[in-house]
């Protein structure tokens, strides 16, 4: 049972510390993400799948739900 997948995602940017909620896509991983604070375009880092599961409070749909994250 997956009810309880989140769906948005507070994303910190590391360059300026802008924070800002996103939705995050269920069907495919977010690998850039542009800082609505600075510009910067953020990616994920090493061994992370997309920029939420590197910098949102919460990590991507599939994690959630247990699977593999998207990056085949
Ligand atoms: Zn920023």
């Amino acid at each position: 049972m997956n009810a309880e997948t989140v769906l948005r995602s507070e994303i910190t940017c590391p360059e300026c510390g802008h924070s800002a909620v996103e939705t995050m896509p269920t069907n495919a991983c977010q690998y850039f993400y542009d800082c609505t604070g600075c510009g910067e375009v953020l990616k994920p880092k090493a061994g992370d799948c997309c920029v939420f599961c590197s910098y949102g409070t919460v990590p991507c749909p599939p994690i959630q739900t247990g699977g593999e994250c998207c990056a085949a």
